[in-house]
């Protein structure tokens, strides 16, 4: 088959010809037209969330990790207090890499099928007032929940704390908007649901609290309030920018506004979801999550429980057909992720399904029945 694989992942993601395309050329970091680009991609990226008066944006070599670390460490000051709200493997890495930043970290844990607790968080703010930030996870990739983002920053502004937000598998398709939903960070990535190629990420800093950002950081590479000092006086990025994947994203979010914006990437996603799960459904497939609590991004699967299912032949045997599958990101149950999101629509979906459907007859399952853990 000639066309790409179709990536079915929580990113890298299928990009449209358009976006690769617009990296066929070479830019100069300090040339005015590259700079011009990094410009308007700033202000493209602080109207899709609204927050043009209340945020600045600053853009971050690096995977979106990167740019998670980054934040940490340029928001929250070296005897600050972090709470990480922990209902999946996102979360644990958010928790990890505050502690190696050196600061103090607590978290909060959740069932991973569940969303976060507004309600515990409240409480336990009450009960420890040494904490000072709280790191919620908008869509946790790893079984594919969305939390409750507008409850979470009402607690927080609440009790008058600092607010981090992961948003990087939501921002671009799931309603996040700056005037509503009081943050003091937010995160998300090029190679998410705008639809570009990995290599960057970027930053929503709150412009009442950037001043007091200032040396907060223990790293020079990661430090936010210094990239975007610079990038203010100068234009430039500070060190080397991903020159490609800068003018991919200003591509693709060019597409993305044709599209009809977020509303539209939503819906796209929303229906890729649907055809999803009926399909499976219709081959004998269980999700993982309650509909309810379910984001349209990323459905996790039950694994047949046939003694022949092998996470490793199955994905071989669905490659083959012409699609990447993830794997499951749970401690306890054996299961699969198959992503929604990334330049693809219903139609991919429907041939994802009979992929799924070939490479499980292929490797020898004939009944898709979970184990017993998903009765
Ligand atoms: C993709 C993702 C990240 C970033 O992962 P990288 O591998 O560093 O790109 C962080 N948080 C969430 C919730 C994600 O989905």
């Amino acid at each position: 088959m000639d066309r790409d694989k179709i990536l079915l992942t929580p990113g890298p993601l299928t990009t449209s010809l358009r976006t690769k395309l617009a990296m066929l050329r070479d830019w100069g970091s300090w040339d005015a037209d590259f700079n011009a680009v990094t410009a308007r991609l700033r202000a493209s990226l602080l109207a899709i969330v609204d927050g043009t008066d209340s945020h600045v944006v600053v853009p971050l070599q690096g995977s979106g990790t990167f740019s998670v670390e980054a934040a940490v460490n340029t928001l929250v000051p070296r005897d600050g207090h972090v709470l990480v709200l922990d209902n999946g493997a996102y979360c644990k890495r958010a928790a990890r890499l505050t502690t190696m930043m050196g600061r103090r970290c607590t978290t909060l844990a959740f069932d991973e099928a569940e969303p976060v607790s507004p309600e515990a968080l409240a409480v336990q703010l009450q009960q420890d007032a040494s904490i000072t930030h709280v790191v919620l996870i908008h869509c946790e990739t790893g079984a594919g929940v969305l939390n409750p983002l507008q409850q979470v920053a009402d607690v927080c502004e609440r009790q008058g704390k600092g607010l981090i937000i992961d948003a990087m598998s939501s921002f671009g398709a799931l309603d996040i908007d700056a005037r509503k939903v009081r943050f003091d960070a937010l995160i998300a990535a090029s190679g998410k649901c705008l639809e570009g190629v990995p290599g960057m990420g970027f930053v929503f800093i709150r412009k009442a609290i950037l001043e007091a950002c200032a040396g907060n950081s223990t790293s020079l590479a990661l430090d936010l309030h210094d990239q975007h000092v610079y990038m203010e006086k100068t234009t430039q990025w500070r060190f080397t920018p991903p020159t490609h994947v800068v003018v991919a994203l200003a591509e693709a979010i060019r597409q993305f506004e044709e599209e009809g914006g977020r509303p539209a990437r939503l819906a796209r996603y929303q229906a890729n979801c649907e055809v999803l799960v009926q399909g499976m459904a219709a081959l004998g497939f269980k999700p993982f999550l309650d509909p309810a609590v379910q984001a349209p991004i990323i459905v996790t699967f039950h694994a047949p429980s046939d003694p022949n299912y092998q996470f490793k032949a199955f994905y071989e045997a669905a490659k083959r057909h012409g699609f990447v599958l993830y794997p499951g990101k749970l401690t306890q149950i054996e299961t699969f992720r198959v992503g929604c999101i990334g330049a693809i629509g219903p139609n991919e979906m429907r041939q994802a399904v009979q992929a799924v459907g070939q490479a499980m007859r292929e490797i020898g399952i004939t009944s898709m029945t979970p184990g017993p853990h998903a009765a």
